[in-house]
């Protein structure tokens, strides 16, 4: 039976110490050095897609874009979570809300997250007051603590399209002739 609603986790965690951009979010953040990755190593914008692949229990991006393919060297993320959102309309789902948040002691998160949550949004064709985007430290405990990467937690829940569970009178239909 397909579920009115489905829900989804996703984690991610990528080591500073790239000569390269850092790319949060699709956004580029300044500071003195990138994530290490496969891709342009996006962990905020890999943990989302994880979310939208574990609500309709997908393979993860890591079975979707193998880091042993060149093909998805230096990738951007935006597609990879343009992907998974693919994915969920497959499986009849669309994004309902996004919540994330960084781990991260450095560099301060809060001037760019309207630009990241702008990004995402638009990557997952919804408005940006569904996408939650918080920052915080991790009390310069472990290797976060010690700036040696950074991480991302993030919530997915997908909503079906024209579920008959799903109230009509919530979601109306328009009618030909009206
Ligand atoms: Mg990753």
């Amino acid at each position: 039976m397909r579920l009115p609603y489905r829900l989804g986790h996703g984690y991610d965690v990528h080591r500073f110490g790239a000569d390269r951009p850092l790319i949060l979010g699709g956004v580029e953040i300044p500071h003195n050095t990138g994530l290490v990755g496969h891709s342009d190593a996006d962990a905020l914008t890999h943990a989302l897609a994880d979310a939208i692949l574990g609500a309709i229990a997908a393979p993860d991006i890591g079975q979707l874009f193998p880091d042993t393919d060149p093909a998805h060297k230096d990738l951007d993320s935006q597609q990879i979570l343009a992907r998974a959102v693919a994915e969920a309309a497959h499986h009849g789902y669309v994004v309902g809300n996004l919540d994330a948040t960084i781990v991260t002691e450095r560099p301060k998160m809060a001037p760019h997250l309207p630009a990241m949550r702008q990004r995402l949004a638009t990557t997952c064709r919804i408005t940006p007051d569904r996408v939650g985007l918080k920052a915080t430290t991790h009390e310069q405990m472990g290797a976060l603590g010690r700036q040696e990467g950074l991480a991302a937690h993030a919530v997915a829940l997908l909503i079906a399209r024209a579920h008959p569970e799903l109230s009509p009178r919530r979601f109306p239909r328009r009618r030909r002739n009206a």
